[in-house]
């Protein structure tokens, strides 16, 4: 072969690289009309080189925002440097449809890019090229797996049966609030609930009545709550709310409240109607209280009035 006929085949392998490679190829003018089209743009576009070429790549992709891509390749064209683009801050320049089986979950292919000045003989800008490349399977997987971690965080805080929060993290509240309670002057006041001879229940219905009755208190105590309040499952059939900046008055409200729509509450069960009381407890914050635990002991304490004094009712914790 001459030298002539080697080099008219080695660029007859770049145009088949350039048409298959799997990243899109793109070149532009300096008035961003579009004078090279690859294989890659052509397939996900569904237009042809000869129906792109020449054409405004504003008129053709209206989704471009055309005031930030000017501004990214501005200095591409005045300072010869590079601008690159990444998913995180934009998933894409070009809205193409994603027909991937593994990572369906995506509607549109998630791109990264690369835009480089070309130059002619003098060394000049004349053209842009953009390299698109299509990281819908990283951008997917991240995308999972960061609400996958945001659900893992939800579980941990929340108590499956009934979707309150758990002990734990209701726990965890409870310390910041008494941790607020000591530097600045207002009035927090916690309740405990736990429901009546609830025993009964499980021995007379059984643990899936049981259940089910745990889930309609619950259900009885979010109804119930403001924005602020703060309530948890604290054992079994026991329930803490913490009701923020509310003095033992207003707390005394809520909790009769709550005791009221729970007498007269019906639990259909297996074409039976369960009927429960709650007990209840409440102490509000005194600055005498040495650490979070004296909290809750004060009001157990008034909880345990209550189930002394013939159940279903309040009773509000007096400091001695
Ligand atoms: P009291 O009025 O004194 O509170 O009587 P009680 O029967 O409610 O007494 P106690 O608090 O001792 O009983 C609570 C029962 O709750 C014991 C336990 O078997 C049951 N229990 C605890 N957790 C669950 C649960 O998740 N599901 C069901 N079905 N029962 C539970
Ligand atoms: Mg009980
Ligand atoms: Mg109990």
């Amino acid at each position: 072969m001459s030298q002539a006929q080697v080099e008219v085949s080695e660029i007859h392998w770049l145009m088949d690289m350039f048409q298959t490679v799997d990243v899109g190829l793109v070149v532009l003018n300096c008035d961003y009309r579009i004078q090279v089209w690859n294989g890659f743009m052509e397939n996900h576009s569904g237009l042809t080189p000869r129906q792109v070429r020449d054409r405004y790549l504003f008129d053709l992709f209206s989704e471009i925002d055309e005031d930030w891509l000017r501004r990214k390749c501005d200095p591409v064209v005045l300072l010869k440097n590079r601008a690159f683009t990444i998913w995180e801050q934009r998933p894409y320049i070009f809205k193409f449809r994603n027909y991937r089986p593994i990572t369906g979950s995506a509607e549109y292919m998630y791109q990264n890019s690369t835009i480089f000045p070309l130059t002619d003989a003098r060394g000049q800008v004349t053209h842009l090229c953009f390299l698109i490349y299509d990281v819908t399977d990283v951008a997917v997987s991240r995308i999972e797996l960061e609400s996958m971690n945001g659900r893992l965080k939800q579980l941990s805080k929340t108590d499956f049966l009934t979707q309150l929060f758990n002990r734990g993290h209701w726990e965890e509240n409870l310390i910041q609030e008494f941790n607020r309670l000591q530097r600045y002057s207002h009035q927090s006041t916690l309740l405990m609930c736990d429901i009546d001879h609830f025993k009964r229940v499980n021995d007379t219905y059984g643990h899936s009545a049981g259940d089910l009755v745990i889930q309609h208190i619950a259900d009885a105590v979010r109804k119930n709550l403001r924005a602020t309040d703060i309530a948890g499952r604290y054992g079994g059939e026991e329930y803490a709310v913490l009701l923020v900046d509310t003095s033992l008055d207003q707390a005394a409200y809520f909790a009769e409240r709550l005791r009221k729509s729970v007498e007269q509450m019906s639990i259909e069960y297996n074409g039976q109607l369960l009927k429960v009381t709650l007990s209840l407890g409440l102490a509000e914050h005194n600055k005498q209280m040495k650490d979070h635990r004296q909290w809750i002991e004060a009001s157990d304490k008034a909880l345990y009035n209550s189930k002394g004094n013939g159940r279903n009712q309040v009773t509000c914790y007096q400091a001695e």
